[in-house]
């Protein structure tokens, strides 16, 4: 079929999320045809590198034969298996117990879903169930952070503090609050670590004390805030909060969708700092993008706690037709032979030196702060330097950057109206890593 063909039924036809519907009827689609490692081929048959791997998801890079090859098979075997009424495919277990054996401490307990939005609608409802359980019910209160974003479901939306999610939605929720994030590059008070962390830590305390210390059930937070503008909070502040948590008897809940699975160098951004949250969300690089899934990752104390503290031992009224998917699960459990097979070091090899070549934009004028770790790099856009005065949102620069990144062959991606992040495929050598900044500059 003829590109134009396609632009006209994609106009007529296909909603595109998160993004001007009337923009992008006047400018049609952006047709993929094609992808070989770090490369997509437009129906053009303009071949582009994809510095934002997909939606930051495709980590292993296109075209790899052995995750089709699982597919294939598992497709060929059996396509599907209820996880309902005790029944079970192998991948599925297999995924489980290897994805247990790489999280952090006691995350021993895996519940599948079907991609990041519908995994934290589960960590919810197991908060839920938990607090239930422990005879805490009024605890139900959620507390994460303003720019943080976990997903467009109902629930996610709302937990999600950008208001573009929120906007004629009724979000957030009565029971969902947002605190400042940790923030070096425009903290008031300086990039200090301590004094960051510090304030984060009043700012929780205060908001806690505001619900009613008996009310709040659990923080949620990006280990590095992804699509709220790549935002790394300094170091400390992971444990501080962690610990703040615990001691509060709040549950602490890691969004890994967008940092697990080597995207800023280890399997999950939290062993960075050693911290073992109570429940993880994962998604994305979990199958590559290639189909897919999401999972929560649940410690054995919450588990123990759901199962002998509720009726029946835990009959939860909570299911996915396809949930634990065997043909997911088989591209994962290949997925994750390739990270381990050497694609997690060289993420993080590689990660270094796309760190080190875009450290040189910090000189540009228009450039603020250069910032990101491994794989997951962003540049905050000023048009002042000093003042670190924010572009004119009307000028929309971001956006006219990555247009420009496309006439360059570069897919990268524009954030509101100051940001443009990398998150290329973990598969790229440096030799990509050196294209993808000739192309930029
Ligand atoms: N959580 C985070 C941190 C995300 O970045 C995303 C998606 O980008 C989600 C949750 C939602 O995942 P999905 O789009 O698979 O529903």
């Amino acid at each position: 079929m003829l590109a134009n063909d396609l632009a006209e039924l994609d106009r007529a036809h296909l909603i595109h999320p998160v993004m001007s519907w009337r923009d992008h009827e006047a400018r049609g689609p952006h047709v993929l045809a094609s992808g070989e490692g770090a490369y997509l081929t437009d129906a053009s048959g303009r071949t582009l590198l994809d510095g934002f791997s997909g939606l930051w998801c495709v980590n292993v890079g296109y075209g790899q034969r052995s995750v089709v090859a699982a597919a294939t098979e598992q497709m060929m075997r059996l396509p599907y298996a209820t996880g309902y009424f005790g029944y079970a495919a192998e991948p599925s277990i297999r995924l489980a117990a290897r994805l247990a054996a790489h999280a952090p401490g006691d995350l021993d307990h895996v519940f599948f879903t079907l991609g990041g939005s519908d995994a934290i609608d589960s960590v919810v409802r197991f908060i839920r169930f938990y607090m239930h359980a422990q005879g805490t019910p009024e605890r139900r209160h959620v507390i994460s952070l303003a720019r943080g974003y976990h997903g467009s479901s109902t629930t996610g939306a709302g937990i999600t503090g950008l208001p573009a999610f929120h906007r004629d939605s009724d979000l957030p929720l009565p029971w969902q609050h947002h605190i400042s994030n940790p923030y070096p590059y425009r903290n008031p008070a300086g990039p200090d670590a301590g004094a960051i962390v510090a304030a984060s830590l009043a700012e929780f305390h205060a908001k806690v004390e505001e619900i009613g210390a008996d009310k709040v059930a659990a923080f949620f937070c990006e280990p590095i805030t992804g699509s709220g503008g790549i935002i790394v909070p300094p170091k400390g502040w992971l444990p501080a909060m962690r610990e703040a948590c615990r001691a509060l008897g709040i549950l602490f809940v890691a969004d890994e969708v967008i940092t697990g699975f080597g995207r800023t160098g280890p399997m999950f951004a939290c062993e960075d700092e050693g911290i073992v949250p109570d429940m993880m969300t994962v998604a994305k690089g979990l199958t590559s993008g290639y189909v897919p899934m999401g999972a929560v990752l649940m410690s054995d104390a919450v588990y123990r706690a759901i199962r002998d503290g509720s009726p029946e031992g835990a009959t939860i009224g909570h299911g996915l037709t396809y949930s634990a998917h065997p043909v997911s699960a088989a591209v994962g459990l290949a997925v994750m032979d390739l990270y381990e097979g050497g694609l997690l070091a060289q993420g993080r090899r590689v990660g270094a030196h796309l760190a080190r070549r875009l450290s040189a934009f910090a000189d540009h004028p228009l450039v603020g702060e250069v910032r990101g770790r491994g794989m997951l790099q962003g540049l905050e856009l000023v048009t002042d330097k000093a003042s670190k005065a924010k572009p004119d949102r009307a000028l929309g620069i971001a956006g006219k950057l990555a247009a420009a990144g496309i006439e360059n062959r570069l897919i990268f991606r524009a954030f509101a109206d100051d940001m443009v992040g990398f998150a290329p495929p973990l598969c790229c050598t440096e030799d990509d890593i050196d294209i993808l900044v000739a192309r930029l500059e």
